[in-house]
């Protein structure tokens, strides 16, 4: 039950790049931004090790500490950054309501989403164990972490077969491991995956368990789900890229989606279909997920909210 009511002009949900930079721009343009982290204060990266795309460090950053660096950005120009969870939203009606912890509610002029998505993984223990030490959900982030090295990558879907490709670029050998005896993606990225000289594609195949040492990642043993023959493949990285889920299931009903949960924006810009509500960062953008592209819209989210809110006041002062 709601207790604590506030009014906020710009309410931010999501620590990530998107969340933060929308921040550091809302907080710049003086709309007093008010953001909370979720539960995972910083986002996916402070899941990772070494960062080295991300412009501005030319000699990298580990995750957890770049998100400590946009954080500070945005706290600098008086974000009001608070740990909490949005646990409901109500779009019906303006100001927007959202319920925080299921014990505040906030009322929102305009609303940026910037919750994210979250990888799937496999579920096994020595894929948390070498999480960050071979073991990564992003070929592009990692990938040349292992150039000249051989590596597995499991999953059959586009992204699997689009990182695979990635990888093949990058390393000596390439292990695509795939749990049918067929793919899911697309028939022009399996016969590109077919026709890379130093991808193997192994059908019918489990991951049991990634194999390592206090060095990181050894190997990976298999099973053909078919026969029941065990392997350990000799491979200092493991990539899985079974899919990722859009933290988005509190805005089912108010928010359009397309059928797996990412927030459809206007093409161009983050307006999303609800009047003053916009979206930013990997909850609507399931192609590229970086973390420059999600601070790119996190930018672009702030800068509509403002354009909004202007526009909107213009509105009252013509009708007055
Ligand atoms: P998908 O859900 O399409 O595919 C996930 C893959 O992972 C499936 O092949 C699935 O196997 C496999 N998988 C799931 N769980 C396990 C497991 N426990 N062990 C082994 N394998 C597992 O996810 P994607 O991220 O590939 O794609 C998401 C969406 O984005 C799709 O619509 C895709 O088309 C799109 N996309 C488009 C791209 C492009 O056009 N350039 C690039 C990337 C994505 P199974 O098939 O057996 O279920």
């Amino acid at each position: 039950m709601s207790q604590e009511t506030e009014h906020v002009q710009c309410l931010i949900i999501g620590s990530g790049p998107a969340g933060y930079t929308a921040a550091i721009y809302a907080a710049r343009a003086d709309l007093k931004p008010v953001l909370y982290t979720g539960m995972l204060a910083g986002g996916q990266l402070t899941q990772t090790t070494d960062v080295e795309n991300f412009p501005g460090y030319p000699k990298g950053i580990m995750g957890p500490e770049m998100m400590e660096d946009f954080r500070a950005q945005a706290e600098r120009f008086g974000t009001d950054i608070r740990f909490g969870y949005v646990s409901s939203v109500d779009f019906s009606s303006m100001p927007h309501k959202v319920l925080v912890d299921e014990v505040k509610t906030i009322l929102a002029d305009t609303v940026i989403i910037s919750t994210g998505a979250s990888a799937k993984w496999l579920g096994l223990e020595s894929e948390m164990k070498y999480n960050g030490f071979g073991v990564s959900a992003c070929a592009v982030c990692d990938g040349f972490f292992f150039k000249g090295q051989d590596v597995a990558i499991v999953g059959a879907g586009d992204t699997a077969a689009e990182e695979a490709t990635y990888l093949a670029k990058l390393c000596r050998k390439v292990y695509m491991l795939v749990r049918r005896d067929e793919f899911r993606a697309s028939k022009a990225m399996v016969t590109r995956v077919q026709h890379t000289h130093n991808i193997e594609i192994i059908y019918n195949t489990d991951t049991q368990e990634i194999v390592g040492n206090n060095t990181g990642v050894t190997g990976v043993r298999i099973l053909n789900n078919k026969t029941q023959e065990e392997k350990v493949l000799d491979v200092t990285g493991f990539f899985v890229a079974i899919g990722h889920h859009p933290n988005t299931d509190i805005f089912k009903g108010w928010l359009d989606m397309d059928e797996t949960g990412y927030i459809k924006t206007q093409p161009g810009t983050t307006h999303t279909n609800i009047e003053g509500v916009f979206c930013c960062g990997d909850a609507q953008d399931n192609v590229y997920r970086q973390a420059v592209t999600a601070a790119g819209t996190g930018c672009m989210a702030a800068l509509d909210a403002e354009r909004w809110l202007a526009a909107r006041e213009a509105e009252t002062e013509t009708v007055v």
